[in-house]
């Protein structure tokens, strides 16, 4: 028979891949708890009107990649693609609207059928924080400093730049849209024909185009600053204002717009060289529409998300294996005292093992192996008198130790 390999687009998470996932979450939800953000965990898989409702009709991640299927009863569900609709849908099926503002902290699987290349993966995961209820753009500053702060403590911050935009209000957008139309439409034989679709049904998402010919003729392309109505251009000042008094280092990009429909005002990426075509990290923006959509109340929001694989990926040092004490019993009535040494390690919350056969060399040597780094070695001699040998596996000094004093000696 052929061995079964993992499905395309996904990875398996063993050893220092897994050790640097779970020390980019523990990272990301200890800074956020410092933010006042609480851990939601909500279904990986959804009614595919979550999605298809919110994300917007047009956006690549309804209209291609979405991974849905119906189910044996006839559900019509999707794995999720990304975390914020599952949160939203979550605050209205809960009955949460009412006591906002409420911040939400979240880290696990996404789905979406795309191109698998480095840094982009048929599943993939996120980390992601909501701040829901504030229409202020002091949340939008707190919210952008809590994912910087994130990426300070990962050590990882130094090659990252914080990139803003502002999309505006609906007036400003409108007016906006309107003289992107003429422009492209100047222009619509040089576009590419997914871009000339997109002329017709969401022009601003041209301005995301990865293809060369669209980038060139997106290089001449209005941009958002003359359209924006004092209100929104008001919103993006006090957001920079606030960025500012924050230490969060930014520069402005109006090229900048989120590849989902829900967004207004505030959109930031933030983006490094350091991982080729995949440069961006973290992503997000304001999306006041969304909460209504999934049939709550008009309610403001703001949030982000980011790849868990493209942050570790930026880690600069491996994360370290952990090290263990072995209990390495010689002899017959030694397994018995081994068996009680062994337990009152680990209940004193210490890593320890048991090698399960062979002679002492054998044992030892596996004991090395697995990176140990001490053995507690247990000869019948020994036991009888109530005490065991204790190696340092690193320097090779060893110790007599009473039995009952093991666990109290590696503490
Ligand atoms: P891209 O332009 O790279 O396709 P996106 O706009 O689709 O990104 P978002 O929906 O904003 O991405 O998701 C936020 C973050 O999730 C991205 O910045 C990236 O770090 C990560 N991400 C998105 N899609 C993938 C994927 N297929 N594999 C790995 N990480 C991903
Ligand atoms: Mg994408």
């Amino acid at each position: 028979m052929t061995a079964l390999q993992a499905v395309r687009g996904t990875r398996d998470l063993i050893g220092e891949d897994h050790r640097r996932y779970k020390h980019v979450v523990d990272t990301a939800r200890d800074v956020a708890a410092t933010y006042g953000f609480d851990e939601w965990a909500t279904p990986i898989f959804e009614d595919t009107r979550v999605f298809a409702r919110t994300l917007g009709d047009t956006s690549d991640v309804v209209t291609k990649e979405m991974y849905r299927f119906t189910d044996r009863g006839g559900e019509d569900v999707t794995l999720r693609p990304e975390g914020t609709a599952g949160v939203c849908r979550a605050l209205v099926s809960n009955g949460l609207t009412q006591s906002l503002p409420i911040k939400v902290f979240y880290a696990g699987p996404m789905f979406r059928y795309e191109r698998p290349q480095k840094g982009r993966y048929r599943q993939f995961h996120q980390i992601g924080a909501e701040l829901i209820g504030p229409s202020e753009p002091l949340a939008d500053a707190e919210v952008i400093a809590c994912g910087w702060d994130i990426q300070v403590a990962l050590g990882i911050s130094e090659g990252v730049t914080l990139e803003v935009n502002t999309l505006g209000d609906r007036e400003s957008r409108d007016a906006y849209r309107a003289a992107l139309v003429a422009y492209f439409s100047a222009h619509k034989e040089a576009l590419s024909q997914e871009s000339q679709d997109r002329l017709v049904r969401n022009p601003m998402r041209i301005l995301d185009s990865k293809d060369e010919a669209d980038r060139r003729i997106v290089t001449d392309a209005p941009t958002i600053g003359p359209y924006l109505t004092e209100a929104a251009a008001g919103f993006y000042m006090r957001l920079m204002d606030h960025l500012g008094r924050f230490g969060v280092p930014f520069r402005e990009n109006p090229r900048i717009v989120r590849g989902l429909d829900y967004y207004s005002h505030t959109a930031f990426e933030f983006v490094t060289t350091r991982l080729g075509a995949q440069g961006t990290v973290m992503a997000g923006g304001r999306y006041d529409g969304l909460v209504e959509e999934m049939g709550g109340p008009p309610t403001p929001a703001v949030g982000w998300a980011a790849g868990i694989e493209r942050l570790s990926m930026l880690l600069t040092e491996d994360r370290p294996a952990p090290r263990g004490i072995v209990v390495v019993p010689v002899g017959d009535a030694a397994e018995a005292a081994a068996l009680d040494v062994l337990q009152s390690l680990r209940h004193a919350g210490l890593r320890a093992e048991i090698g399960y056969r062979g002679n002492l060399k054998r044992r030892m040597e596996r004991a090395s192996k697995t990176g140990a780094r001490a053995a507690v070695i247990l000869g019948d001699a020994e036991v009888a008198r109530g005490v065991a040998q204790v190696k340092n596996l690193d320097t090779g000094d060893q110790a007599e130790v009473a039995l009952g004093e093991i666990a109290a000696h590696f503490r």
